[in-house]
């Protein structure tokens, strides 16, 4: 593990291993869990204990990432949606008739370069058609390319005002990151971000920082379209209890908005969270089956209901900890 990408595991937990499931850590002990009860009952319905939600309930114990996913390398994920990041930190890209929508950016120009613009090249899309960058929060390891993208392509970068305020704050907090981009289109809740035929819908999620997003991202597979949740703030320990409290909120409001729209599946800026290293294997060994990314929308509101229940446990374990 070189000291970039240990730096760069900035906003993401590590990998608990099964052996750390279920194994109440020492200061927790006497603390009653009944949300980690009502989460892993939840996981255990769907793909127990490797419910990739579920990591989230855990201390951050186990392997490092970046030992048990190697880089996916750039990956078309359905017929104009693409995954561009590593085998920790995701950026994705959306293709459409006017240019391509980026989503998050890595940690810097030299990530950028190694991963978005080469990366499209190898897909054969031309970057300089990025016109679009969405920046899912304002940790480093996701806008840590963007102010490079902006002076090169001239692309348009949405960020939420307090996020963007958060990331100048930090911004040189660590060596890693590259520099803020420069403010420009205030992203705001309940925005529709439209660029040719796709119209990404915005939603603020706080408690992983002030004001993360997420996204209702219609992408099209073979020829369908089905559209994915992605969410943008994923982890959900050592908040304050404010923030767990806004996180609450937004899993609420999440479940009622994906009940109703029904996304066929859950993807993230982590790939610990949503798995994309192994779909990605899956999809090119078998790219006439179904497509892994689409779990079906019982998965995707499962998903939620465990971030929530792990989200509540943990602000109870820390209410109880600071007592
Ligand atoms: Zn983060």
């Amino acid at each position: 593990m070189d000291a970039v990408r240990t730096i760069a595991l900035s906003c993401v937990f590590t990998l608990v291993t099964q052996a750390s499931f279920g194994q109440a850590t020492p200061d927790t002990a006497n603390i009653p869990q009944p949300h980690l009860a009502r989460s892993r009952a939840e996981a255990f319905q769907d793909n127990n204990w490797k419910f990739p939600a579920l990591i989230t309930c855990y201390p951050n114990e186990g392997q490092p990432a970046e030992k048990v996913i190697k880089d996916p390398g750039p990956a078309k994920a359905a017929d104009n949606f693409y995954f561009l990041g590593d085998g920790i930190v995701a950026a994705w890209a959306v293709d459409t008739p006017g240019g391509i929508i980026l989503i998050d950016t890595l940690n810097n120009k030299e990530e950028a370069d190694k991963y978005i613009i080469a990366g499209l090249q190898k897909l054969g899309l031309d970057p300089a058609r990025i016109k679009t960058i969405i920046v899912s929060h304002g940790h480093g390891d996701h806008y840590g390319g963007a102010r490079y993208l902006q002076d090169k392509y001239g692309a348009k970068v949405y960020m939420t005002a307090l996020d963007s305020d958060f990331m100048e704050k930090n911004a040189g907090r660590n060596p890693v990151w590259g520099p803020p981009p420069r403010r420009d289109q205030v992203a705001m809740d309940g925005q529709t971000v439209t660029l040719g035929d796709i119209g990404i819908k915005l939603f603020i999620t706080a408690g992983h920082t002030p004001a993360s997003l997420s996204l209702l991202i219609p992408v099209k597979d073979k020829g369908r379209v089905r559209t994915l949740l992605y969410l943008g703030g994923i982890t959900n320990k050592g908040l304050t209890a404010e923030m767990h409290s806004a996180y609450d909120q937004w899993t609420t409001r999440l479940l009622a908005v994906s009940a109703e729209q029904k996304p066929e599946g859950v993807i993230g800026n982590h790939s610990s969270y949503d798995e994309a290293a192994t779909k990605i294997e899956k999809l090119r060994a078998r790219p006439e089956g179904a497509n892994p990314f689409f779990t079906g929308p019982a998965s995707t509101l499962r998903y939620l209901r465990v971030l929530k229940e792990c989200n509540l446990n943990n602000a109870e374990i820390e209410r109880a900890q600071r007592k």
